[in-house]
Formats: C-alpha cells, structure tokens, sequence
C-alpha cells in the first residue's frame, strides 16, 4: 500500500507503518486510535475529478485509490455507497432557508450507514487471512458486518446488548453470525468484545478501536462532494454516538482539501441526543475528552447511545477543526423529526437517522445556520429498522388510520367523520 505514508496516533502523534501494529497505538491502548495518513502524491497518480466522471462503479470503490486497501485486494458483492442525495425544497422552505439535502445512508444494503466501514472490515480482514471477525454494536454496525460477511461466506461474531431493537437483531440471525446477546450496555458489549477478541485472535471490526473504520465512513464526503458538482456544501449535519461517523465526513472532506478537489471545509455540526451527550457537554464546557469520565447514557436513539464515545477524540476534531458545533435534542424533538423528515421528502428514518434533522431544526431556532446556507443533513439509518420508534413518532404525531368494515358505506363515514 504505497500510497498510505503511516498511521498516526491521534494522542501522542508516534507513527507506525500499517504492518507494525495491529489496531491501536501499542503506548495507548484503546483510546489511541490511529489515523492512516496518505500520501496524496501517489493517490493523485491513480484518481482525479475526470477518470471518476467516467466511473461506472457507483460504489465505494469507485474510490479504490483513497481507501486503506491493497489495489488488488477483492472486495464483496452488495453495492455499499452510491446512496442518493435529495433536494429538499419543502423541508428546506419549512425552514427558512434556501438549500437542503437529504443523504440517505438508509438506501444502504443492510439498511445504515455502517456498510460503508464493515465493507472495509471485511477486506482487510480477507487480507490479513483472518478467520473470524467480530464487533460490538449498538445493532447496526452488527448488522452491516454480519450481511457483508454472509455475501463472502466470512464466519463471524457479534456482540450486541439485548435491548438492541428486533429489527437488527433479526438481521443477525438471518445473515447466521454467532450472536451473543449481552445482558448489558454497548460499553459492556465493547469491552467483552475486545476481550474475547484477543483471547481467540479473531479480526476486531470494532469502532473507535480499528483504525480503518473511520475510512469506510469518509466515503460519504465524497459522494457528497461528487453530487454536488465538487462544489462543497457550507454546513453538514450528522447525528454522533461514538463519533465515528462524524471523524469519518471529517476525513473524506481533508482528504478531498488536501488534494484540491474542493475549494473550502464545510461547517460540521455534531448532534447529539440530550440523554447521550457526551461529546456536546464536553465541547460546551471545554472539557478535555482524554479524561472526561463516562456519562450514563439513556435515548429512544439507540444508534446514538454512547456513554463513553469511542472516537470521541477524531469527533471533537471533526466541530472544532471547522469551526462546527455540538448541539443536542431530546427524544421528543427526535421522534418528532421523523415524520417531518419522511413528509416532507420521502426520507423515513430510525429515531437516530432522523436525529441529525431534528439538529438542523434546533441549528435554525438557535441561529446557527444562515438562509443562504448549502445544508446537507445525513440520514443515518432506515426507518424500518426500528419500528417501536417509528410508532411513537406518529402516536405524538396524533396521526391515526381509520378502522374500517369492508364496506364502502364505512369508507365514507370514516372521509366524513
Ligand atoms: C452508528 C450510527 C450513528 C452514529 O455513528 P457513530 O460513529 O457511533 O457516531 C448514527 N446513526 C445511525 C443510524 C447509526 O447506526
Ligand atoms: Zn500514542
């Protein structure tokens, strides 16, 4: 992998080529996450705005070239990427403001954002000639490794805690990973994870642990970019549990900086929910994430539910590093958003797709955003994935359908009523 320079320590900046260690800096366990640093040289060699303009390959790896893999290395057969961007006049209008668009990572194969990294984890993982892969999860990275596993014949094992909804549960069950459903928090999955991980050998997919995570996430920017012309979106919204995903836009959009295919760095806004706001308290408060403890977390958003946010340093880079913001919502604003986002263009989102939405409605009461802003707001994740939200979100709503006799007469009665 010539065009990768080294992995960087994201504490102590001690760099190790990618073959010297096996996920995390060896002086700082497992908060020190490595960041792969490219050599924009090479990767200029290979890839430009023209040879991807006649790309056919609409997914991820259509930007081979960019990502922490051999050039050779295969990669498995479900089309992670290439997810629609929505124009968004009616919502955006609803709001005051002139431009937004709707990312919709819920259009992925397994239903989240999370293909986009677990398709990294499985080729690296093929690369390293590991047997077996694991993750913890809050369900959706579970998810996303357990169905890009099951399209290679990879084995594979899952952590999850047991409150994770049915929806991904079951998507575990039918891919056929080996489950174990943990009687306890994500924080209690993850842990138990890395330690069964190192006790058998297996590849370690976990987020905020394996450094090329953040990579598959990145995609995202480019796509974004790409779509829209290489002419960069002013604020990006984009809801954050363990900070993964945000670390990730950050990255893509560096990357697309450093080799002067955008002409600025976007705003990145954070959004958090009130009950998992780890991130957003430490950036209000200015504490220092390296030692700020676990808070408890508690949110109908259980993608988002972080006590302790794995990649919480890369995540506090992600608003800081451009001039973004972390702002919070409550579970009321989230499940409310849900079915504005899905009236308003087609979008129906789990409680943390529509998360990020409920953020660009609080970013507009507090100012945050101008009218004139280019606003692109990632959905997550699939409404379907979790039902129960979805039902609460139209039960607060008042929205209900009519019963009715198969007749006709009843029909009207019920128009009339
Ligand atoms: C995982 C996830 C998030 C948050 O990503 P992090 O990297 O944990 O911050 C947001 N929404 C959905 C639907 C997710 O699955
Ligand atoms: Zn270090």
């Amino acid at each position: 992998m010539n065009h990768i320079k080294h992995l960087k320590c994201v504490i102590c900046g001690k760099t190790y080529q990618p073959d010297e260690v096996d996920y995390v800096c060896p002086d700082h366990g497992a908060e020190g996450i490595l960041d792969v640093v490219y050599d924009y040289d090479v990767i200029r060699q290979n890839i430009s705005r023209e040879t991807l303009a006649g790309n056919k390959d609409t997914t991820i790896w259509r930007y081979k070239p960019l990502l922490p893999v051999e050039p050779d290395s295969p990669v498995p057969p479900l089309t992670v990427g290439g997810t629609p961007l929505y124009d968004a006049p009616r919502l955006a209008a609803g709001l005051g403001l002139k431009h937004v668009w709707i990312k919709d990572d819920g259009r992925e194969p397994t239903a989240s954002f999370k293909d986009r990294a677990s398709a990294i984890a499985v080729v690296k993982a093929q690369e390293k000639g590991a047997e077996i892969i694991t993750t913890a999860s809050t369900g959706n990275a579970a998810a996303a490794l357990s169905g890009l596993c099951a399209s290679v014949d990879q084995p594979n094992v899952i952590f999850v805690p047991k409150s994770a909804p049915q929806a991904k549960i079951a998507q575990l069950l039918v891919f056929g990973s080996t489950v174990m459903l943990v009687d306890g928090t994500y924080d209690d999955a993850f842990e138990l994870c890395l330690e069964a991980a190192d006790e058998y050998g297996w590849y370690n997919r976990n987020t905020g642990f394996n450094p090329y995570m953040s990579e598959g996430k990145k995609t995202v920017s480019y796509e974004i970019c790409e779509q829209l012309g290489w002419d960069a979106p002013d604020v990006l919204f984009v809801s954050v549990g363990d900070g993964c995903i945000i670390g990730g836009v950050h990255k893509g959009l560096k990357d697309l900086l450093a080799l002067g295919w955008i002409d600025k760095m976007p705003r990145i806004i954070g959004v958090q929910a009130e009950g998992s706001n780890y991130m957003a308290e430490a950036w209000t408060r200015g504490e220092d994430v390296l030692t700020k403890p676990p808070i408890q977390a508690e949110t109908v958003a259980d993608s988002i539910s972080a006590g302790l946010p794995r990649d919480r340093i890369k995540a506090m880079a992600a608003v800081t590093e451009t001039d973004g913001a972390y702002i919070t919502v409550s579970d009321e604003e989230i499940l409310a958003a849900i079915v504005v986002q899905a009236r308003g263009s087609g979008v129906f989102g789990e409680p943390a797709g529509a998360a990020a939405y409920a953020g660009l409605v609080k970013a507009v009461e507090m100012g945050l955003v101008s009218p004139q802003d280019r606003i692109v707001v990632i959905n997550t994740g699939n409404g379907l994935k979790d039902i129960a939200g979805a039902m609460k979100s139209v039960e607060m709503d008042g929205t209900e359908p009519y019963l009715v006799k198969p007749s006709l007469e009843d029909v009207k009665r019920a128009l009339g009523a």
